[in-house]
C-alpha cells in the first residue's frame, strides 16, 4: 500500500508545525517560522492569543455541542452583534466557507422562487474566483484545476471576466438570479475589484431585482481594515458569505443576508449538525471581541500601509523577480516574474512563510496583530532571500 493515511490531495511541504506563539509557529525540531501567511488569512490573531484560548477553555468546560434543534443563546448573541455590525439582519453559521458560499447560493436561488420566479437560478461568477470545494462552489469558477474529473458539474452558473462590468452586464438574461463575486479575489492572486466594477454590479442588482452575493471568506473579518472589504466600496450586498478570520482558528463560518434577501429561507429550507454550536460561538465572539473596533481596524490599516509600502522599497533591488505589489490593508500579494510557488517553496526552507496565489503572486497574509518589528523582519528576511534565490530553470 502506497497511499498516505492523509488522502494526498495536498502538496505537503516539510514544514510540520507543533507549537505557535503569536507571529511564530515551531515545527517539530524547534524550527522557528516567521508565520506571514495565517493559516490562509485564518489566524488573525496569530497563534495562542489569550482572548481567543481563554474563551474556548472555558466553553470547552461548559458545553461544547448541543444541536439546532434547541434554542441557542451562544448563536442569537452572537448572530445579533454581526447583525448591528453590518448590513445583515440574519446570519446562518456553518462550519466552513464552501457551506458558507453553499448557504449564500440556495439563499439567492430560494428568493426568486419565494417571489414566483423559479426560472431565475442563474449567478453570474467572475473568472479565476474561488469559493470552495464543494461540487456547488467549484461549478462556480471556471479554474479548470479545481474541476478536472468532477463533472457533471452544477449548472445554474456563468462565467464572465472578472472586474469587466460590460461582461456582466451582457450575460444577464431571463434566467440571471444575481451575482456572486469577491471584492478581493484572492486564490485568483489578490486583485481587489475596481470601484465601478462592485457599484456596478450593485446598480444592475438594483435595477433588475437581482442578488449581489459576495464571497468575502478570505478578504472580510478585518483583514483589509474594514471589518468587511465592501466597506470600501460605499457599497452593501444583500447576501455575503464570510468565513477564514471569523472563529481566529476555529472551523467556522456564516452566511449573513438583509431579511428581504432571507425571504425564501424559512423553517427546513436548511440546516447543519454542527453550524454555530455553542464552541464555536464562543471563539467567534472572542474574535469581534479584539477585532470589532475602530481602534484595532486602524492598526490593520497602518501596519498594511507600512508593510506594502516596506515592499515596494525593497521590489526595486531585486527587479529580476518582482513586478510589484497589490492588495489592501494587510491582504496583499507580491506579483512575481517567476513563478511564485517555487518562490514560496524556498522561502519556507528559510524560516518564512507566504502562500502562492495564482498569477504568479505570493500572498503576505499576516496576522493582523503584527507590530513594526515584524514587517521589518520580515522585508528584510524576503530581500535576503531574494537576493540568494535562483530561479529554478523552466
Ligand atoms: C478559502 C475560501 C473559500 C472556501 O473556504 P473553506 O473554509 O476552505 O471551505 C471560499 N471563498 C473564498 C474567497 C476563499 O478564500
Amino acid at each position: 500500500m502506497t497511499i498516505t493515511p492523509l488522502m494526498p490531495v495536498y502538496p505537503r511541504s516539510p514544514v510540520r508545525p507543533v507549537r505557535g506563539e503569536g507571529v511564530y509557529l515551531y515545527g517539530e525540531g524547534g524550527e522557528k517560522y516567521l508565520d506571514f501567511a495565517s493559516g490562509i488569512a485564518v489566524n488573525l490573531l496569530g497563534h495562542g492569543h489569550p482572548v481567543l484560548t481563554k474563551a474556548i477553555q472555558k466553553q470547552a468546560e461548559t458545553l461544547i455541542h448541543v444541536s439546532n434543534l434547541y434554542g441557542s443563546p451562544q448563536g442569537e448573541s452572537f448572530a445579533t452583534r454581526l447583525t448591528k455590525l453590518t448590513f445583515a439582519d440574519t446570519v446562518f453559521l456553518t462550519n466552513s466557507g464552501a457551506e458558507a458560499v453553499e448557504c449564500a447560493i440556495k439563499t439567492a436561488r430560494r428568493y426568486h422562487h419565494h417571489h414566483g420566479r423559479p426560472e431565475k437560478h442563474e449567478l453570474i461568477t467572475f473568472s479565476s474566483a474561488f469559493h470552495g470545494r464543494t461540487l456547488g462552489t467549484i461549478s462556480a469558477t471556471n479554474q479548470e484545476k479545481l474541476r478536472d474529473g468532477f463533472a457533471p458539474l452544477l449548472p445554474g452558473f456563468h462565467v464572465v471576466e472578472f472586474d469587466n462590468l460590460e461582461a456582466a452586464k451582457a450575460a444577464m438574461n431571463e434566467h440571471t438570479a444575481g451575482f456572486l463575486v469577491e471584492p478581493v479575489q484572492g486564490e485568483g492572486g489578490i486583485r481587489p475589484a475596481s470601484q465601478e466594477f462592485l457599484r456596478g454590479l450593485r446598480q444592475l442588482a438594483d435595477e433588475n431585482d437581482l442578488m449581489l452575493v459576495l464571497d468575502e471568506v478570505q478578504c472580510g473579518y478585518a483583514r483589509t481594515g474594514k471589518l468587511f472589504a465592501h466597506e470600501h466600496y460605499g457599497i452593501t450586498p444583500d447576501i455575503m458569505a464570510a468565513a477564514k478570520g471569523i472563529g481566529g482558528g476555529f472551523p467556522m463560518g456564516a452566511c449573513l443576508a438583509t431579511e428581504k434577501a432571507a425571504a425564501g429561507m424559512t423553517i427546513g429550507t436548511h440546516g447543519s449538525t454542527y453550524g454555530g454550536n455553542p464552541l464555536a460561538c464562543a471563539a467567534g465572539e472572542a474574535v469581534l471581541d479584539v477585532v470589532a473596533n475602530d481602534e484595532f481596524l486602524d492598526h490593520v490599516t497602518r501596519m498594511g500601509e507600512r508593510l506594502k509600502g516596506a515592499l515596494e522599497q525593497m521590489i526595486p533591488n531585486h527587479d529580476h523577480l518582482f513586478e510589484g505589489v497589490r492588495g489592501l490593508g494587510l491582504m496583499l500579494g507580491v506579483k512575481m516574474k517567476t513563478d511564485s510557488r517555487a518562490f514560496v517553496t524556498y522561502l519556507r526552507e528559510h524560516g518564512l512563510l507566504t502562500v502562492a496565489a495564482g498569477d504568479n503572486v505570493v500572498r503576505v497574509l499576516p496576522p493582523l496583530i503584527i507590530e513594526d518589528a515584524h514587517i521589518t523582519e520580515f522585508v528584510e528576511r524576503l530581500s535576503k532571500a531574494a537576493a540568494q534565490y535562483e530561479v529554478p530553470a523552466a
